[in-house]
């Protein structure tokens, strides 16, 4: 356990690794991906010029909930755009035809490691004065025209929660290569508050617990109880930006050591997956945007009829297949207040109604693919019989 939870700082070596791997120079820490995110938006509403009335945010309307909370939290108005169900991107039609007028910045979604256009994402917000943020939460080492998912944009987020990539069980990054940002960032920091006495004894129960006696299952926990693991699927407004509890930094740092393994065991995983389900009826496959190397975070699919999707999801749960966010965000009556447009968004409502994830995780073993890929490739013929 002592490396585990030594009580030294890697915070720097974290951001030394993760600036290496996207090659930007600048990173800050905080205790959640939401954290960050609200973070970084807070400074864009603080850096803009003094008669930019501009405070509206482009979300893609299929994403993790706390991208809307976050950017709630940082005084925007949420202008949504419909994603692509055939390969969950932004619509770039819908996008192209949103009134930019008031928009300050968007983000890009990357959900279960698949990258979003992100080269189109980057020369739309170019065009129109738009800070975009790449948001790599779900994909860190995920690739796409051979530059990293997270160094697009203005700013990217990563988050080391349940669940993601990387994890400590809570943590979240900016990284940036715009140096005024990172400096208006890290000011910032100086005023965050640590984690009180009991929120640290918790994290570190819970580490303990984690580490010392669930190591092997530690991913499965997050895959089994609904969906924890890949952000909340109800709505949080309160986002707490705190600092990052160095304590729980040498776990971030070790992984980071072995992320290239850790991702390319879940694509080898992912890309089983994909093969096996070539030509099966029933179900549509996610395909990648031209340019893209996915690094699978979980594996999703459509099932075209939903009473055969219920019936998955309520029998095959302990195989670790699991729904998503069960709604999309023009579906949120919580944040309906601060939307602004029409949010006309059917193919997000499409995917949030179809969706199902697979496991890609390092303890997934292959007798439990085998029989995750007969129960999703079974569908068909089962709903036939009834
Ligand atoms: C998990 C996640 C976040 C937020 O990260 P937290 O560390 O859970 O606050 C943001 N965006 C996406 C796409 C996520 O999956």
């Amino acid at each position: 356990m002592g490396s585990v939870l030594s009580s030294r700082d890697h915070s720097e070596s974290i951001k030394r690794m993760v600036a290496r791997d996207l090659q930007l120079p600048y990173g800050s820490l905080y205790i959640t991906g939401r954290a960050a995110m609200a973070s970084v938006l807070e400074s864009m509403m603080h850096l803009r010029g003094h008669d930019d009335p501009r405070n509206e945010i482009i979300i893609p309307a299929y994403t993790c909930y706390s991208v809307a909370s976050s950017a709630i939290n940082a005084g925007f108005n949420i202008r949504l755009c419909d994603i692509d169900p055939v390969t969950l991107s932004y619509d770039l039609d819908c996008l192209h035809r949103l009134d930019t007028d008031r928009v300050l910045a968007m983000v890009s979604a990357n959900l279960y490691g698949f990258p979003n256009d992100l080269p189109a994402l980057e020369q739309f917000a170019s065009e129109h004065g738009i800070h975009l943020i790449d948001d790599a939460a779900q994909a860190l080492y995920a690739r796409i025209n051979g530059r990293g998912v997270g160094s697009y944009g203005r700013a990217g987020i990563l988050s080391f929660d349940k669940g993601k990539n990387v994890t400590s069980l809570q943590g979240g990054m900016v990284v940036t290569e715009d140096e005024s940002l990172y400096r208006y960032l890290e000011n910032q920091q100086d005023s965050l508050s640590d984690l009180n006495l009991t929120g640290k004894l918790k994290e570190l129960f819970k580490v303990l617990v984690y580490y010392a006696f669930l190591h092997p299952v530690m991913y499965q926990i997050p895959a089994n109880i609904s969906f924890s693991g890949l952000g909340e699927t109800i709505y949080e407004e309160e986002v707490a930006v705190l600092r990052y509890p160095p304590m729980l930094s040498s776990l971030v740092k070790d992984q980071l050591n072995r992320g290239r393994d850790i991702a390319a065991n879940r694509t080898a995983i992912g890309q089983y997956y994909d093969r096996s389900f070539d030509g099966i009826g029933g179900i549509t496959r996610i395909i990648p945007v031209s340019g893209a190397e996915p690094v699978y975070l979980r594996y999703p699919l459509l099932v075209d009829d939903k009473q055969t999707r219920l019936r998955l999801l309520d029998q095959k749960r302990a195989l670790g297949i699991s729904a998503s966010y069960p709604k999309a965000l023009s579906q949120l009556t919580e944040i309906r207040h601060k939307l602004v447009g029409q949010p006309d968004c059917p193919g997000a409502e499409w995917v949030a109604q179809q969706i199902v994830t697979l496991p890609t995780h390092a303890y997934v073993r292959q007798q439990d693919m085998s029989e995750i890929v007969d129960s999703v490739s079974n569908l068909g013929r089962a709903g036939v019989n009834g």
